[in-house]
């Protein structure tokens, strides 16, 4: 006999044998007819397999969030049949093929066959054929002799077979197609139905570069149709806002790949738009008590070694030797800013010492994860450090997760947090992580933020806490960081004299808010499409004249708009106004004031908003003031809409 334990705390005695699906079928046709797998003692599994004899049991429907590895994974394995079929089996060697957000790949090795993207509507038409041809959807266990065979032509299962300790291994058949895979999957081909392919691209074998390089085909999939469309728009838009384009587009920043991979040029304008992010920043900072400081971009190697970052990060950092002394290029500012704390005597009465710093940080990444100003190898983090005492840290997080609020809501960024708790490769006593972690718990509930546990994935020297914020598009992007660090003041030997004269350890919390400067500028560029507020847009202004004689009206404009602080350019060339007002347009310009006869005459001017709305008759001054009121309270849409 099983038996079966249900979620609402009741449970019921089945034959030995029993699926999902039956006791799906057991509670009614209805959601027999909707179940797709089950969570059995906490694993997925398919609707067909047999429960063991103790079973927790949720049956999981198309509904379920659950649901997703289900017909994500079984959209993989269609995929990669309809390549063999278009292909031919010979030609093709399989890699992996698993579900990511919001889809599935599948690596393929052709040989010289290249897919290119008018390939995957020839692609997505044979997988349609599979679904309708609805073959049921087999799993197959075997030792590793037998699925040697099974894999006798396919290298890179064969390798990856190799690679199992356990003897046993699954298999999942659906008509003629069987592939080496832990599961679970749809009980048929015929189940699944919204996918559509997005793209095409090489990745290496298992991700490293001197394996073989393997075609990757993307894909998206829903259980919805709405879902799906809904999700192809938000990509078709995020195409229009790759901040990749629209940054050289509006003059704000390019790369150059040659001479310096990975690493941004800020154009004047960028230029102007990131200095007033950091001024932004600053500002907060001091407001809040930390004090700015500088560090030096290049110091010894030795330095390294005590932070823990020649043993845990040396992968990543760049080297230079000079007078026969050997030097690293800073990937953190930690240690700098630790320099500067053993610089003098600290006292209790001087805790919590809050230093800030926009670091210049470099940190080598593969050529292949670059991706515009999001991967980037050298970067400006608004970095601060606060060292402070035992009893003082659950405040000073507060503290930082108050200033993380201020400044996320400045930019109307929804957020969410995670806490990431120790990784494999850790520094340092595990009771002390263990009570780092639960300071960092406790403080969460305290302040009341929401937050998801990230299992091994926090820093090598402490848990973190990290930041997602949701852009306009609904995407999410990590951010600011807060980690609680023992370690570090601990290997470099920080003290300050407590209230009985004796020499006391402090803590140290290292925090960024942005993160990366440059990321987040990438960020706000796709989240606005470039149409920045204006408190950070490069100019606020344009004028056009019409014709020659307008010509010097504007410049009188213009010199008292700068005169009162605003960024103002005249458009004075020889081009239509229509010509001008788009290019003003393209770089998303907050306000184009076209200058014609009747400005002049009437001495006023007429605004055009980036969202078209026309308004005449505006009296200089009043211009000014208002812009200036919209910059100064940092709104995010134009104060005369
Ligand atoms: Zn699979
Ligand atoms: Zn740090």
């Amino acid at each position: 006999m099983i038996k079966v334990f249900f979620p609402d705390g009741t449970k019921k005695e089945f034959d030995n044998g029993t699926t999902s699906l039956d006791v799906a079928g057991d509670i009614s046709k209805r959601l027999a007819s909707k179940a797709i797998g089950a969570e059995v003692n906490g694993n997925l599994f398919d609707l067909n397999r047999t429960l063991p004899e103790e079973s927790e049991i949720k049956i999981i429907t198309l509904n379920d969030e659950l649901a997703e590895g289900f017909y994500r994974h079984t959209f993989s394995h269609i995929l990669a049949q309809a390549v063999i079929r278009i292909y031919g089996k010979e030609n093709v060697k399989l890699g992996i093929g698993p579900v990511i957000k919001n889809g599935f790949y599948y690596d393929f090795d052709l040989g010289d066959v290249r897919i290119s993207d008018e390939d995957l509507g020839k692609i997505e038409k044979e997988m349609a054929k599979i679904i309708s041809e609805d073959y049921p959807i087999e799993r197959i266990e075997a030792g590793k002799e037998k699925a040697g065979e099974i894999l006798k032509d396919q290298k890179y299962k064969l390798e990856l077979l190799e690679g199992i300790e356990d003897d046993d291994v699954t298999f999942y058949k659906q008509g003629d197609f069987i592939d080496l895979c832990r599961g679970p999957h749809m009980p048929s081909t015929g189940k699944v139905k919204y996918f559509k392919l997005t793209s095409v691209s090489g990745a290496y074998w298992r991700g490293d570069e001197n394996n073989p390089m393997l075609q990757r085909i993307y894909g998206t999939a829903f259980a919805k149709k709405n879902e799906l469309e809904e999700y192809l728009n938000m990509m078709e838009e995020a195409k229009k806002r790759d901040h990749r384009k629209l940054g050289p587009k509006m003059g704000l920043f390019s790369f150059n790949h040659e001479y310096a991979p990975g690493m941004a040029f800020f154009h004047p304008k960028g230029t102007i738009a990131l200095n007033e992010l950091m001024e932004f920043s600053r500002k907060m900072h001091k407001e809040d008590g930390y004090e700015e400081i500088n560090t030096p971009l290049i110091m010894n190697e030795e330095l390294w070694k005590i932070s823990g970052h020649w043993d845990h990060y040396s992968e990543n950092m760049y080297f230079s030797e000079m007078e026969n002394q050997n030097f690293a290029v800073k990937p953190m500012n930690c240690p700098g800013h630790i320099i500067i704390y053993k610089s003098s005597s600290v006292s209790y009465r001087d805790l919590p010492i809050k230093m800030f710093e926009f670091g210049k940080v470099h940190r080598y990444e593969r050529s292949g994860a670059l991706h515009g100003l999001f991967r980037v190898r050298g970067f400006t983090q608004d970095d601060a450090h606060i060292f402070c005492t035992m009893e003082g840290v659950e405040e000073q997080i507060k503290g930082v997760i108050k200033l993380v609020d201020k400044i996320y809501k400045t930019f109307d960024f929804e957020y969410r947090a995670e806490l990431s708790t120790r990784p494999e490769d850790y520094m340092g006593d595990p009771l002390l992580w263990d009570k780092a972690t639960e300071i960092l718990k406790t403080t969460l509930e305290d302040v009341g933020l929401n937050y998801k546990i990230n299992e091994g994935d926090g820093a090598f020297y402490g848990p973190k806490i990290d930041y997602h914020i949701k852009d306009s598009l609904g995407r999410e992007w990590q951010c600011a960081t807060i980690q609680l660090d023992f370690m570090m003041p601990e290997k470099f030997h920080l003290k300050y004299i407590d209230n009985e004269n004796q020499e006391v350890q402090p803590v140290m919390i290292h925090r960024t808010i942005f993160g990366s400067t440059e990321r987040f500028f990438g960020i706000l560029t796709e989240n606005f499409a470039g149409a920045f507020p204006s408190w950070f847009s490069p100019v606020h202004a344009i004028l056009l004249p019409i014709a020659d004689r307008h010509v010097e009206f504007a410049l009188d404009i213009q010199k008292k708009l700068s005169d009162e602080g605003l960024r103002v350019d005249v458009d004075e060339r020889q081009k239509s106004t229509n010509f001008k007002v788009r290019d003003a347009q393209v770089n998303k310009i907050p306000y184009i004031l076209v200058i014609g006869d009747k400005e002049i005459e009437k001495n006023n001017l007429s605004i055009r908003t980036r969202n078209n709305k026309q308004i005449n008759d505006v009296e200089i001054d009043y211009f000014s003031k208002k812009v200036k009121e919209e910059i100064d309270k940092k709104m995010i849409n134009s104060i005369f809409e």
